[in-house]
């Protein structure tokens, strides 16, 4: 196996911080017992979890109490969607989202549908943005929920949660938040956000996989059904021995993102502006999303043609995402540019960078630059493709 690669995915995973890797260490040896457990090597893993839970807590403005830890933003978006849905049946049936939402948010809106659920599913501009208009007019009498992501995961586009927030609140419509992307990279102070519901997940910010968590808000009528049964571990809103080990690897992932957010986006909007800098002159390439309002970490860009997964092993040893990792296998156009209004073609030659802390200027001038060879190489193989 190569281990020689460039790592441009960033909205995919991070690598783990090395100081979370050995707070983690720590942690499994001399924190390993089980955390409901009345004795004093029990007490140190809660100490553990709750040090991580105020960490948590101060990167998101939060009370400690009102935070619930998963095994990521998928467990998370299922928790706050569906159990908040079910929890709130009675103040009616309709609940709102965005085409463009991760498959961990679109997919539990379809199976809320099959139990007699009914969605608006929102569509949103060219750019990828959601008009705020277009949201409140979505709303009717019986809609008791709605679910916005902050930062999309392919094209980085950022939705205006504070304008969405103030209809939701407007209206007595619970919002739920998929923040998996804006977490640790984006400032998020929550008691001046109006979010109800907000899923994250360590391992998109330098912290491991396999660990989140669901902000639910404190105020009345939010609050979820679970969708776990078992002990009767955090208030049985999410049972299930908690992982020490790994909870205080994203409490610390998360104190080190808040010292350092500001940094961060320097960086990244850095980054992102050579890298574009380097490949906007070649011919037929478009932007994604939108570059002036979109997260910085993320530049998606698609070429007339051109084939994606030609050009993903063009671009080797780069690691790029095309169309969506998570769709990666299924080789359909992503659905998320498709709701953009890319055509087929266009949606299937995108390219996704991401870049993060550990990214370099060499690293992406020298991406810009195989990008622009790769795509000349694949238009002189393949000219009878050109339109
Ligand atoms: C990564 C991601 C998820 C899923 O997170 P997991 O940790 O894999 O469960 C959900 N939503 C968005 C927007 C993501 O980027």
């Amino acid at each position: 196996m190569a281990t020689d690669f460039i790592y441009l995915d960033y909205a995919a995973s991070t690598p783990v911080d090395p100081r979370v890797v050995e707070c983690m260490r720590e942690c499994s040896e001399f924190g390993f017992a089980n955390p409901s457990s009345n004795h004093v090597a029990g007490r140190l893993s809660r100490a553990n979890i709750e040090r991580a839970a105020e960490q948590l807590a101060a990167l998101l403005n939060v009370d400690p109490a009102n935070l619930i830890w998963t095994s990521g933003a998928t467990e998370s978006d299922n928790l706050g969607i569906a159990g908040a849905a079910r929890f709130r049946s009675h103040r009616g049936k309709h609940l709102v989202t965005l085409l463009t939402e991760h498959k961990a948010v679109t997919d539990v809106f379809r199976m809320l549908e099959k139990q007699g659920f009914e969605v608006t599913w929102l569509k949103p501009a060219e750019d990828g943005r959601l008009d705020p208009a277009t949201f409140a007019a979505a709303l009717r009498e019986d809609t008791q929920l709605a679910s916005i992501m902050y930062v999309n995961n392919e094209t980085g586009v950022m939705q205006d949660i504070e304008a969405i927030g103030s209809i939701c609140r407007e209206h007595d419509v619970l919002l739920h938040v998929d923040a998996a992307q804006a977490v640790g990279k984006i400032a998020i102070d929550l008691q001046a956000l109006p979010v109800d519901l907000l899923s994250l997940t360590a391992h998109k910010f330098y912290g491991p996989k396999g660990i989140g968590a669901l902000y639910i808000a404190d105020r009345p009528g939010c609050h979820v059904e679970p969708i776990l049964f078992g002990g009767g571990q955090q208030r049985r809103i999410r049972p299930g021995t908690l992982p020490a080990d790994l909870i205080a690897g994203l409490g610390l992932a998360a104190e080190i993102a808040q010292s350092r957010i500001d940094a961060d986006l320097g960086h990244l909007n850095n980054l992102r502006r050579r890298l574009w800098a380097g490949i906007q002159d070649i011919d037929g390439v478009l932007v994604n999303g939108d570059i002036e309002s979109g997260f910085p970490g993320i530049l998606n860009v698609s070429a007339l043609d051109v084939e994606g997964e030609s050009l993903l092993l063009e671009l080797e040893p780069f690691c790029v995402a095309t169309g969506s990792a998570c769709n990666s296998k299924s080789q359909e156009p992503s659905y998320v540019l498709r709701a953009l209004g890319r055509s087929d073609l266009l949606a299937q030659s995108a390219i996704r960078f991401s870049m993060g802390r550990p990214t370099t200027e060499d690293e992406v001038e020298l991406a810009a630059r195989r990008y622009r060879e790769a795509i000349g190489r694949l238009r002189d193989l393949a000219p009878a493709a050109a339109s």
